[in-house]
């Protein structure tokens, strides 16, 4: 048996008696085969979510309790994350727990639940999630725009513990971040690319770099610390690069001399930078999900060849490009196609170095494909 976690409205014969959205339902196949036990959520076209394919597990306060510290468990038996400030602890669906975000912040766990089931269960993961992890604080961001496919409406605010009055700071490979758990993107943060900007480090040493989608600069910190000799960061967002600014200044064992922010949309300013004859040994592009569903893949692959055309028209001879695609409707080989013809029209021999995708904490369950969001190619022009 296939044991993808959600089933899709078509699929769905009926519904014997009544269920309110978010109740726990018995998952039965027209053979009469009992399949599992999962969230019923009469309202997004995901009709149901599995908790669990044992169909005689009791979904419960306990079993919210088991799930949560397995997962818990599993990060704090990965070396490279037991030691990690800011850390994803709940991958929603590879986690067994479809729809639910956790994520710490130091001592602040920041909650976000995307599924009728998720809603339903809030009381009963705050608890687990504070038992397995003796954290002070929950804080929860269910903002996103699934929510309201599940039928739900965005909630935020504290959940357990005191008020957040100061904002969070955590310290990644050595750098001192602050993360914006009311207002910032996600739950403040962009976890899933840390190790990246560990490679972003190892590779900056004497390389000019540009950092396009910068967000509140994660990857510019790290370039600066490996020993960058400039680091032209741009993003769109205002309240990103002020981050991006204390940031810097939290960290003032770095040249920051050697940053410079620019508030401007990335396609056009990559296009003044190429007009302006401007070159870098680095370029980043990790730019917000331009197709969040393959109907908008298309467009998607437009934007995401624009800007990979004009990260290699950038790069100088034997230039690194690190280029991201966090766009559930463009898998892997769409965008290395998409980056292969943009460096053909750029005239740019180039090779793949690396395939890269998210930390550790965000792993891909093998039955639920769609956990593999975020790929990234590291190319160098030849
Ligand atoms: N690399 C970042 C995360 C990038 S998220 C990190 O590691 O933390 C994508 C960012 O792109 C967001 O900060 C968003 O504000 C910015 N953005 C979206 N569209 C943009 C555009 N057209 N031009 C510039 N920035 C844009």
């Amino acid at each position: 048996m296939r044991r993808h976690p959600w089933i899709f409205e078509g699929s769905v014969a009926r519904l014997n008696g009544r269920a309110r959205p978010g109740d726990t339902v018995e998952v039965v196949a027209d053979n009469g085969r009992r399949l599992g036990r999962a969230a019923w959520s009469p309202h997004s076209q995901i009709r149901a979510r599995l908790w669990s394919f044992d169909p005689d597990e009791t979904i419960d306060h306990a079993f919210f309790k088991r799930r949560v510290a397995a997962a818990v468990a599993a990060r704090a038996a990965l070396p490279e994350l037991r030691a990690q400030q800011g850390l994803r602890l709940i991958h929603g669906e590879s986690d067994g727990l479809p729809g639910v975000i956790a994520d710490r912040y130091g001592d602040t766990v920041v909650l976000q639940l995307n599924s009728a089931g998720g809603e339903k269960w809030r009381d009963a993961l705050v608890a687990a999630v504070l038992q397995a992890t003796g954290c002070a604080r929950v804080f929860e961001r269910s903002d996103s725009e699934v929510r309201g496919l599940e039928g739900l409406q965005a909630r935020s605010g504290i959940l357990h513990g005191e008020e957040v009055d100061a904002p969070v700071v955590i310290e990644e490979h050595g750098i001192r971040l602050e993360v914006d758990i009311r207002g910032g993107h996600k739950t403040g943060f962009y976890l899933d690319q840390r190790e990246n900007r560990l490679l972003v480090r190892a590779l900056a040493e004497g390389r000019s770099v540009l950092n396009c989608f910068c967000y509140t600069g994660g990857f510019s910190l790290q370039a600066l610390a490996g020993g960058a000799t400039q680091v032209i960061s741009i993003d769109s967002s205002g309240p990103a690069l002020e981050g991006a600014r204390r940031n810097l200044a939290l960290n003032p064992q770095l040249p920051a001399g050697r940053a410079e922010w620019r508030d401007a949309d990335v396609f056009e300013e990559m296009r003044a930078l190429k007009k302006a004859g401007a070159r870098f040994d680095l370029i980043i592009l990790d730019p917000p999900k331009f197709a969040p569903s393959a109907a908008h893949a298309d467009r998607a692959a437009r934007a995401y060849k624009d800007i990979n055309l004009l990260g290699f028209r950038l790069l100088n001879p034997g230039g690194l490009l690190m280029t991201y695609s966090c766009s559930g409707g463009v898998g892997l080989e769409l965008f290395q196609k998409i980056v292969a013809g943009a460096a053909g029209d750029a005239g740019a021999d180039a090779r793949i170095l690396r395939r890269l995708t998210a930390a550790a904490d965000h792993p891909a369950a093998l039955a639920f494909p769609e956990g593999e969001y975020l790929k990234g190619l590291l190319c160098q022009a030849v």
